[in-house]
C-alpha cells in the first residue's frame, strides 16, 4: 500500500495486513522494514518508543533515535527519519508541516487528558514549524467504548462537553475522535484527514484490546520526505 502524503511529508496507518507492530511482537523488526519499504520510505529503522499514556515528548534528530524510550510522542526534525506510535482503540495523530517537521503522538484518553496532542504540537513549533496539520488514524468510537462517570468527566473538564457519548446500548461512552478533535483544535491545527470506522468494530481490519483483549498493534509512521 502507498503511502498518503502531504506537506512534504509521508506516512501510514497499518492494518492487520500489514502484521502486528507492537513493540514486543515476534518479527517486529522485519514487520517494520516491510511497512517502510511497501510504502517507498527510507531504508532506516523507525523509532519506536514504549508508551506510557502520558504526555512526554521526544525529538529525533536520527533514524532509531529514542528507540524505546518511555514517551508517547515523537517529532522527527528532518527528511528520512521515520517516527512511529502503535495503537489498538486510541487513537493516533500525524502532525505534518510546510517546514518539514513531523510528528506521530499516541492519543489515549489518559494523554488527551494530559495534554499529549499540545505538547505535540508545541515542539513541533520549538523546531521550526509553521502551520501544523493532523491527519487522525483508526480508533475506538464511542459506541463501543463505555466509560467510567468519574473518569469521563475528568476528560470533559480538560477537553470540553464534546467528549463524552454513548455507547449502542446507551451506556456513558467517552467519544476519543471528538477528543483527539478538540485537542488538535486547542492546538490551533487543522484537521486534513480522519480514518473512518471504529477499531472495534472492524476485526478484519484492526486489532481491538477492548473488543477484543488482543495483543496486537497497529502503528502510525511518518517522515518527512
Ligand atoms: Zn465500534
Amino acid at each position: 500500500m502507498g503511502p498518503h502524503t502531504g506537506d512534504g511529508a509521508a506516512w501510514v496507518f497499518s492494518t492487520r495486513a500489514d502484521g502486528d507492530l507492537a513493540v514486543d511482537a515476534p518479527g517486529v523488526d522485519g514487520a517494520r522494514s516491510r511497512l517502510l519499504a511497501a510504502a517507498g520510505g527510507p531504508a532506516v529503522p523507525w523509532s519506536w518508543l514504549r508508551q506510557v499514556h502520558g504526555a512526554r515528548v521526544v525529538v529525533a534528530d536520527r533514524p532509531a533515535a529514542h528507540e524505546g524510550t518511555e514517551a508517547d510522542a515523537i517529532v522527527a526534525e528532518r527528511p528520512g527519519v521515520p517516527v512511529a506510535v502503535q495503537t489498538a482503540d486510541c487513537g493516533a495523530v500525524v502532525l505534518t508541516s510546510p517546514e518539514g517537521v513531523v510528528a506521530a503522538a499516541h492519543a489515549g484518553w489518559r494523554g488527551l487528558a494530559a495534554g499529549v496532542v499540545q505538547a505535540t504540537v508545541a515542539a513541533m513549533r520549538d523546531r521550526g514549524a509553521g502551520a501544523v496539520t493532523a491527519h487522525v488514524g483508526p480508533m475506538i468510537h464511542p459506541e463501543c467504548y463505555e466509560f467510567g462517570a468519574e473518569d469521563l468527566a475528568a476528560v470533559a473538564d480538560v477537553l470540553g462537553p464534546t467528549v463524552v457519548g454513548r455507547t449502542a446500548g446507551g451506556s456513558p461512552a467517552l467519544d476519543v475522535p471528538a477528543a483527539v478533535d478538540a485537542a488538535r483544535a486547542r492546538a490551533g491545527v487543522a484537521v486534513a484527514s480522519r480514518s473512518p470506522g471504529c477499531t472495534a468494530c472492524d476485526p478484519q481490519r484492526w486489532y481491538s484490546h477492548r473488543a477484543r483483549r488482543e495483543a496486537g498493534r497497529m502503528a502510525a509512521v511518518v517522515w518527512a520526505t
